[in-house]
């Protein structure tokens, strides 16, 4: 396919631009989102996930403990099988420093399902991090995130494939400030991409989207998520993809009104569709993502859930439907995560440092 160049860097090794095929840019297969002050003193002891009690698991999902944390790799081994039945190729595991990454064991679940895997580097918000990090300089951190894309991560010589995803609260910490300070400057020196779950505010992206461009940071290799429940108005979203940013909507799949980290009115498929079908028709397909965000059992299809294949099995076949076309559909799950991920000219190099003239203009 003309155009697609350079490659990926997933937990096995890099991957041609070429082989990356239908990608989900934010996911999470193994991942520990229990409460960490709830995590320290072990789990409470919540009824196990069966046909009685998973809707109302589901519906509150973060209150029940068991319900928050990925750690069962024979389940995951399963749902990513499903996965590539469904049509997937690659998944972008975003579960970075505080919600216990795995990168050892996501390069054999890859190798078991044949599902290629990028693995995330970076922090989540204040709240899951040890002392360390939350008190690191920009230059640590900017040191560990370097380290992480160009030599391994977490105790591994698996490196990281993108940065994030990066935890914001709000109002901003000055711990997370300092995590997207440090992600400009790596991506600067290596071109690799970035991804930011914002905090819960309208104000939030714009906020982070400043922080990045003013410590350097490449707009159009930089995504914001969770779009879903953070911005609903068309102006603000149109300034930010104004800006070069990549807008991402990961909640497909969740289809209720109900948003279990308090008040906002949460899309259904139909309505994300829609909302990107308007900006599709201001010019901005090349900066639109789609993806599950699964990080809770009951997403999961052994839990009763859609599982990682819902938006190749369900959603493709709406938004056709919906008059998307298929180049449209490719575009968006396939060549955006190319150029996003494909950083590397020449398969696995140490990207080497560009030159910095933040100091000389
Ligand atoms: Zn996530």
């Amino acid at each position: 396919m003309p155009g697609r160049s350079g490659y990926a860097q997933t937990v096995t090794g890099p991957v041609a631009a070429g082989d990356l095929g239908m990608t989900m840019l934010h996911e999470h297969i193994l991942c520990d989102l229990r409460d960490p002050l709830g995590r320290r003193a072990g789990p409470p002891a919540d009824p196990p996930i069966t046909m009685e009690t998973r809707f109302e698991i589901d519906y509150f999902q973060n209150r029940h403990q068991g319900n928050m944390l990925l750690d069962e790799d024979d389940v995951a081994l399963a749902e990513l099988q499903r996965y590539r039945v469904a049509g997937g190729s690659t998944i972008v595991e975003l579960s970075t420093g505080g919600l216990a990454p795995q990168p050892a064991r996501l390069a054999t679940l890859s190798q078991a399902s044949g599902v290629q895997i990028v693995l995330g580097g970076g922090l989540y918000t204040d709240a899951y991090l040890d002392d360390a990090s939350r008190a690191a300089s920009v230059e640590e951190l900017e040191a560990l995130l370097l380290a992480q894309v160009t030599s391994g991560a977490w105790g591994t010589t698996i490196r990281a494939g993108i940065i994030g995803e990066l935890g914001c609260s709000w109002p901003l910490r000055d711990s997370e400030r300092r995590c997207l300070q440090a992600a400009a400057r790596v991506q600067r020196r290596t071109g690799i991409a970035i991804s930011v779950h914002p905090g819960r505010h309208a104000d939030a992206p714009a906020e982070i989207a400043a922080i990045l461009l003013s410590a350097g940071a490449d707009p159009e290799h930089t995504i914001l998520c969770h779009m879903d429940r953070t911005i609903a108005d068309e102006a603000r979203l149109l300034a930010l993809l104004e800006q070069g940013f990549v807008l991402e909507w990961d909640f497909f799949g969740i289809e209720t009104s109900q948003y279990w980290m308090g008040e906002y009115d949460l899309p259904t498929d139909y309505m994300r569709l829609d909302l990107m079908r308007r900006l599709i028709g201001r010019g901005h397909i090349r900066r639109l993502a789609m993806s599950q965000d699964i990080c809770i059992r009951t997403r999961l299809t052994r839990y009763g859930g859609h599982g990682y294949g819902h938006i190749l099995q369900h959603v493709v076949p709406m938004m056709r439907r919906r008059g998307y076309s298929d180049g449209e559909v490719e575009q968006i799950l396939c060549d955006t995560p190319i150029r996003l991920l494909c950083y590397q000219s020449r398969p696995g190099e140490s990207p080497a440092p560009a030159p910095d003239h933040r100091h000389t203009t």
